[in-house]
């Protein structure tokens, strides 16, 4: 193996890379409905300003977020903008909104899926805006990933939400085809996962192939002979047995999915806006109890405003009905704005999401494996897959976090190209001997949301804040989820359940629990 001289510092991927009521049926709507109608001036009419409100507990770190503004001053406040605007003739001053029905923080693929789904099901009846802080994407998640797509998890959830994203992806034309562009470019590779098993590990990818079968996907199980005739190039040492996709599996181009979902979502009326969610602001709602399956100790006070901090040090809300956390693998931070892992009861518990470095390395061997050549996990979890022709290919390892391979600290974006030599290369090599010989092109890195309870997604309302959803801890499989999950969300919002896809076992509500459902196919 050997380095290119000079390493190029320069990762490969980020080049290509209201109050209006919203009708809603069930009881997202409802609880929308109950927030919506108490403005500052209804709150006085009601008298609920007379009401002490109790506080047990203060959910909201008021300290962060601005106090309700008076109607009169935010007028006045409005007014005074627009005439500044008009002043200094700032036409191109950022258009930004001040209320809408569904406001999402973050708009990575999983904010911008579930905007797209919200518009396409809803249409212009709901108002989406998504908050973005930095519409480059240079740090985030997405564009940074391998854009593996597999149905080979242990759990029905994961393997159903990844068959419906190969639905969605083989028609995505179809759907996210913008009017009067050119389809998008989203490049699924149908080439299929090859799981390695070791002799330990042999009989749990059995029980996992079983579980895929049984919902629907198309595998097959390969003795080390079988292996062998099927891919000559594979060395089998240290594999007892192994899976392969037949069907819909592969990889795509996670950037070119993120900008799909993007345009149309735009197309279809949402709004993205560039800015930091930076606090919330919330109000007090008297009849809370009366709310039946809603109410919950504490629970008076609901999210009412987001506080965005613009580039340019502004500082705007905008209100909404419901608000979507899908800021990747900052969710923690954003959720905490709310008051989730600050406060008590419900809102002791923090999001268990962090970001993890992740280096994904490009390198070139001549002699490797040719066109048919499924993305191969290896028994140590070293990983690699082609990435066009030529001989190209990229792959990693995620660290053991054992003493001998800790977790890098996740500070920055820095690549160790060290790790590939001491960790990675030697399984890759002894896996495909022509890769002896292989010669690292560059690298990047990247964050997993990783989930430290399970390793797996939380999806749906917050227990305390319902109407706020949540969509994070994919812990390296959540570009190939967003857009089952972006459905999810929005039937969850919508209709008031899951309707395709019964997501109730990711909510929140394991977490508070402590009772992990865990996914024992992570790579
Ligand atoms: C190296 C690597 C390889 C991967 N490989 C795969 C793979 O093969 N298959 C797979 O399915 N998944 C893979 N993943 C995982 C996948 O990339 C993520 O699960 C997915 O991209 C998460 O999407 P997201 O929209 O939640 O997060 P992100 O893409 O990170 O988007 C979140 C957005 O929120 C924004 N944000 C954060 N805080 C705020 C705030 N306060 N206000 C406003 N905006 C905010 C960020 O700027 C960001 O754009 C990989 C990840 C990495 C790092």
């Amino acid at each position: 193996m050997s380095f290119e001289a000079g390493r190029p510092a320069a990762p490969r991927t980020p080049a290509r890379r209201a109050d209006t009521m919203l009708s809603l049926s069930a009881r997202a709507g409802r609880l929308a409905a109950r927030q919506l109608h108490t403005t500052a001036a209804g709150r006085r009419a009601a008298g609920a300003d007379e009401q002490p409100p109790p506080t047990p507990t203060e959910p909201i770190r008021r300290e962060r977020a601005p106090p309700p503004e008076d109607p009169f001053q935010r007028a006045a406040r409005i007014f005074s903008d627009d005439m500044r605007f008009l002043w200094e003739g700032k036409k191109s001053r950022t258009f930004f909104p001040s209320h809408c029905d569904v406001c999402i923080i973050g708009g990575g693929i999983m904010g911008s899926a579930i905007a797209f789904w919200l518009k396409l099901r809803a249409g212009p009846g709901v108002q989406v805006v998504v908050v973005e802080r930095d519409s480059t994407y240079r740090t985030a998640s997405t564009p940074l990933s391998v854009g593996g797509l597999r149905q080979q998890f242990s759990l029905p959830e994961n393997i159903q939400m990844s068959m419906f994203s190969a639905q969605f992806l083989r028609n995505a034309d179809r759907f996210l085809t913008v009017e009067g562009d050119e389809p998008p470019a989203i490049q699924f590779h149908p080439h299929g996962y090859l799981m390695c098993a070791s002799p330990e590990k042999a009989e749990l990818l059995e029980q996992n192939y079983r579980t895929q079968m049984e919902n629907g996907a198309k595998m097959e199980l390969m003795t080390p002979a079988r292996l062998q005739e099927r891919f000559p190039w594979i060395n089998t040492d240290g594999v007892a047995l192994a899976c392969h996709g037949q069907e819909n599996e592969g990889w795509f181009d996670p950037h070119a999915l993120l900008s799909a979902f993007r345009r149309k979502a735009i197309q279809l009326g949402a709004e993205f806006v560039e800015g930091e969610a930076a606090g919330f602001e919330s109000r007090y709602v008297p009849n809370m109890q009366s709310m039946g399956k809603q109410s919950v100790a504490g629970g008076n006070y609901v999210l009412d405003r987001a506080v965005i901090r613009l580039k340019n040090g502004d500082v705007k809300t905008v209100k909404a009905a419901i608000f979507v956390a899908s800021a990747g693998a900052n969710t923690a931070q954003v959720a905490r704005l709310a008051g989730i892992g600050e406060g008590e009861g419900l809102l002791a518990t923090p999001v268990p999401v962090e970001p993890r470095k992740r280096y994904v390395y490009f390198y070139h061997s001549p002699d490797g494996p040719g066109l048919d050549c499924p993305l191969l996990i290896d028994p140590s979890g070293a990983y690699f897959r082609r990435e066009g022709h030529g001989g190209h290919y990229i792959g990693g390892k995620s660290p053991t976090g054992t003493a001998d391979d800790p977790e890098p600290s996740a500070d920055n974006l820095d690549v160790d190209y060290d790790y590939f030599q001491s960790h990675v290369w030697h399984h890759l090599a002894h896996r495909v001997h022509s890769f002896e010989n292989l010669k690292v092109k560059s690298a990047w890195a990247g964050y997993y949301d990783y989930n430290t309870l399970d390793q797996n997604a939380i999806i749906g309302p917050h227990p305390h804040h319902h109407n706020l959803f949540m969509a994070t801890g994919f812990s390296g499989h959540g570009i190939q989820q967003a857009p089952a999950v972006g459905r999810a969300i929005t039937e969850h919002i919508l209709d008031g359940e899951y309707r395709t896809i019964d997501l109730t076992r990711m909510g929140f509500e394991r977490v508070l629990a402590n009772q992990p459902l865990y996914e024992q196919n992570i790579v």
